[in-house]
């Protein structure tokens, strides 16, 4: 009897043949069932639903291929991750939330803290643990380098003593990444840490959004411990980090995100109010959408493979967060057009109204688009700097 790392497609599968195998996987396996079509009812009932799919794509061994084996997976080429995002949404399955960080995040712990990357990818990869990126805080989101969280030394660790705020999934996180001050005012003095949200002198207090959904979090530190061997690089080399990290957000973030946008594209389509596709306002507004969803497809599929080729990308990424901001907006703006006036009433499409509430957020997070365009005109554009 084979098992089901046996039965997988050998490391050196093409990104193709491994799409192929895995739809055929999530066709005929019972398993995958309810995962199909399935509609979350909120935001920690989906978190709750969808470590299920994500645990069992970890133990059959789909999840583990394109990440290198050092760390606990497969092997193969890293754009095998990607493909297996794409089979994802093709069988109308939601993705699991968690992805999005360890696509963030992994490849930087690779990296600067590889013991950590060690001890703690499979267990975030199978959906056991669930971590956050604690950055932004009251008076430091653009202007991150003035945060003030601080960590002062203490025996063979640190007291941490400071608050975050917009911390996504921060209450449903075991663990949190942390930029925090080490040292001199300014990005120099800030340090990358890895902290418990489980113990005293930590408060993690979910903020209601909007849409009625607990996505993000306020986190209170007092004295919370940090165990010496949790800094990420070296002390002082936060910053250096957090930038490095930005090119892992645009990659696969984006990625995932023009995918869910062709998905609820194609669904406001099949379900479009009788007519909603012959009045031309609607058409036109179809048609930018569509032509947005299809510029961010091409450029983050560009940026995914330069990332599967080591290629260390630089402040054109900008360009990418604002394609997703733009794409995002235009998508939502006519899948609401499309379902017609039941999109804000129907009972049945609470989904997809928190989905088009928080597209509003595209602009802000991740960076706002403000900062994103000024990036472009200075360092990619070489235009004057304004500061
Ligand atoms: C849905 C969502 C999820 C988030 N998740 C996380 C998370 O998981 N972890 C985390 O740490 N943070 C997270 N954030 C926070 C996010 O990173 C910040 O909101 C963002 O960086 C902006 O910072 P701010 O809110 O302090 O706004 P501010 O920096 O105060 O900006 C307010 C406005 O002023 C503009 N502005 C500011 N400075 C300039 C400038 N120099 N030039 C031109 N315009 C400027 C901005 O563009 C914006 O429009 C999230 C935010 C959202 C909305």
């Amino acid at each position: 009897m084979t098992t089901p790392l046996e039965s997988l497609p050998a490391p050196s599968v093409t990104p193709a043949e491994y799409g192929d195998a895995l739809t055929k996987f999530l066709r005929t396996d019972p398993r995958v069932e309810p995962y199909l079509g399935y509609r979350p009812e909120s935001f920690e009932e989906a978190a709750s639903h969808l470590r299920g799919v994500q645990r069992l794509l970890c133990e059959e061994g789909w999840a583990r291929l394109g990440w290198p084996e050092r760390f606990g997976g497969l092997g193969g080429d890293p754009r095998l991750r990607a493909a297996m995002f794409e089979c994802l949404w093709n069988a109308d399955i939601v993705i699991p939330e968690p992805y999005s960080l360890l696509e963030v995040l992994v490849p930087v712990l690779m990296i600067y803290a590889p013991e950590l990357a060690r001890e703690h990818f499979l267990p975030l990869l199978r959906g056991e643990e669930n971590w956050c990126e604690g950055f932004s805080e009251p008076d430091a989101g653009s202007d991150l380098a003035s945060l003030r969280t601080r960590m002062e030394p203490d025996g063979a660790g640190w007291r941490v003593t400071g608050q975050k705020i917009w911390t996504s999934n921060g209450h449903l996180s075991r663990r949190s990444v942390l930029l925090a001050r080490s040292g001199e005012p300014g990005h120099r003095g800030l340090s990358m840490v890895l902290i418990d949200l489980d113990q005293p002198g930590v408060e993690v207090r979910p903020i209601r959004t909007e849409s009625g959904e607990q996505h993000f979090s306020e986190m209170f530190f007092d004295g919370a411990w940090l165990p010496g061997d949790r800094v990420i690089g070296r002390l002082g080399q936060g910053w250096e980090i957090a930038m490095y990290m930005l090119q892992w957000e645009r990659g696969a973030y984006g990625w995932l995100q023009q995918g869910r946008l062709h998905n609820r594209l194609g669904l406001a389509l099949s379900a479009a109010a009788d007519g909603a596709g012959e009045r031309t306002g609607v058409a036109r507004a179809l048609g930018s959408a569509y032509a947005a969803a299809a510029a961010l497809r091409m450029r983050t599929r560009n940026t995914v493979e330069r990332l599967a080729r080591d290629e260390t990308l630089g402040p054109e990424v900008a360009i990418d967060k604002l394609l997703l901001v733009d794409a995002e907006v235009a998508t939502w703006d006519v899948v609401r057009e499309l379902y017609g006036p039941s999109f804000d009433v129907e009972p049945d499409l609470e989904w997809l109204r928190a989905e088009f509430l928080f597209s509003r957020a595209a602009p802000i997070y991740g960076g706002s688009q403000e900062i994103q365009r000024t990036l472009v005109a200075e360092r990619v554009l070489g235009m004057p700097r304004t500061r």
